[in-house]
């Protein structure tokens, strides 16, 4: 077998993701990591202490499960405040000081909302990890010659800056650090002009790029000639309509890549993406209400809750049984693709849930009914709150710009239909104020999808 055909980039690891030979070197890489953890990590140490639980008094995965509360942004932000915002005296309470000492790359997330998160990245981390997106690069199908624009944030973004360290014994990739920063403009000219065949960045831009192309490039965005989309940062790419749009408009094949550790793959209807990390992370789901373990079982849902396998070189998550928020569903029957690792789809983030009577509802379910409809609608629309989510008192109000060439006599026909749809696949049945195309702010990093009027403007 030629080295580029190859089904997997690791033919000894990957083949065992999710079977029970993985397990068992899951729970032998567990309990060192657990020990780590409490000898040199204060803040795991603490929730120990706190939950009267010693590393040897946990002797099964399930022992684990219930041994600590899961942890995630607000028992960071309560170090925050308790450190006065001293972020050196945050990372020793979160890292310890042996990681604190091997510190080489400090990013945040795109940070929305409020203080940044940090991400650190470990001197001895950087190999590992370029090891895990390998993985789901190979099964991208991104091979030698390939030349991968990094569209990404790079100005300090976690998903950005690192891509470049990535890919260092990837072989025969050449990057291009374009960097979302640099505009739909320039980012379309430089991918032009440097040939590049692989697009890294968020599928909202993704998206942005369709529509600018024409102007800028004077041609469509197919004639970039893209050959993959590695989307990631966003839920967009496993929202099956956006995908199929993204598929159409690039004639490009379009992943969707979590973390440097999960992927989707090629087939042609979307699995959620594989989970490649079993050796590196632990995987747990939780009840995001009451905290309580949920079984890893084909459909069930929860909290996503990681803990590292191999601390010292730890990727977005570094201490014991962490959470970044997001809501996932797994599916561990196996994928018609025939490739290895149980899938998991983002249903959505715990801090985006909004209740309509009682219902949950997640912006990205929205932004899948939505996207349906182009073109006679641009895609572009937020969701209008009047109070403090989760909770809307209903109707939900969204505003949704129409597509370029809409009939004003089309315009009832079509709001009849999205929310016919809105109520058949979400139960609910928003109110929609109409706008015209190109309204909304399009953002080349993270879209905000909701509008608080409350907060004023
Ligand atoms: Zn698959």
């Amino acid at each position: 077998m030629e080295a580029t055909e190859r089904p997997y980039w690791d033919m000894e690891v990957e083949p065992l993701l999710n079977t029970p030979e993985m397990r068992e070197l899951q729970w032998t890489k567990l309990r060192e990591a657990i020990r780590y953890c409490y000898e040199k990590v204060p803040f795991d140490r603490q929730r120990m202490d706190k939950a009267g639980v010693r590393p040897d008094d946990i002797r099964s995965f399930d022992d684990f499960a219930r041994a600590i509360p899961h942890a995630g942004q607000p028992e960071i932000r309560a170090l925050v405040e308790e450190f006065g915002g001293d972020f050196d005296k945050v990372f020793g309470a979160l890292l310890g000081k042996e990681r604190l000492d091997d510190l080489y790359l400090l990013t945040t997330t795109s940070g929305t909302t409020g203080v940044p998160t940090p991400y650190p990245f470990f001197r001895r981390g950087v190999e590992r990890q370029s090891d895990m997106l390998a993985r789901a690069s190979w099964r991208m199908g991104i091979r030698p010659g390939d030349r991968v624009g990094v569209c990404f944030g790079l100005s300090m973004h976690a998903a950005g800056t690192p891509h470049l360290l990535w890919y260092l014994d990837y072989p025969g990739v050449t990057l291009v650090p374009i960097g979302a920063e640099a505009g739909t403009e320039r980012i379309l000219q430089l991918m032009k002009l440097f040939k590049v065949n692989v697009f890294a960045g968020t599928p909202s831009l993704a998206l942005h790029l369709i529509e600018r192309a024409p102007d800028v490039l004077g041609e469509p965005v197919a004639s970039l000639g893209l050959k993959i989309l590695a989307c990631g940062a966003e839920p967009g790419a496993g929202i099956p309509e956006v995908r199929t749009r993204l598929e159409q408009e690039y004639g490009a094949k379009v992943f969707d890549g979590g973390a440097g550790i999960g992927g989707s793959c090629d087939h042609p209807v979307y699995q959620g993406m594989h989970w490649l990390a079993d050796d590196f992370a632990y995987y747990e789901l939780s009840d995001p209400q009451t905290g309580e373990p949920v079984p890893l079982e084909h459909g069930a849902s929860g909290l996503a809750v990681m803990t590292p396998l191999e601390p010292e070189h730890a990727l977005f998550f570094f201490n014991l049984r962490v959470t970044l928020g997001d809501i996932h569903q797994v599916f561990t029957d196996p994928c018609p693709c025939g490739r290895s690792g149980f899938r998991y789809r983002i249903v959505g983030r715990t801090d985006d849930m909004l209740k309509v009577k009682g219902v949950p509802v997640y912006p990205a379910a929205i932004e899948g009914v939505i996207h349906g409809f182009v073109p006679r609608v641009t895609g572009a629309f937020r969701i209008v709150l009047d109070e403090q989510p989760p909770r809307v008192v209903p109707p939900l109000k969204l505003k949704v710009e129409r597509g370029r060439d809409l009939r004003d006599d089309d315009l009832p026909g079509l709001e009849k239909e999205i929310l016919e749809k809105m109520h058949k696949d979400l139960k609910v049945r928003p109110t929609i104020s109409w706008l015209a195309p190109d309204t909304l702010e399009r953002s080349t990093k993270k879209t905000q999808l909701i509008e608080k009027a409350y907060e004023g403007s």
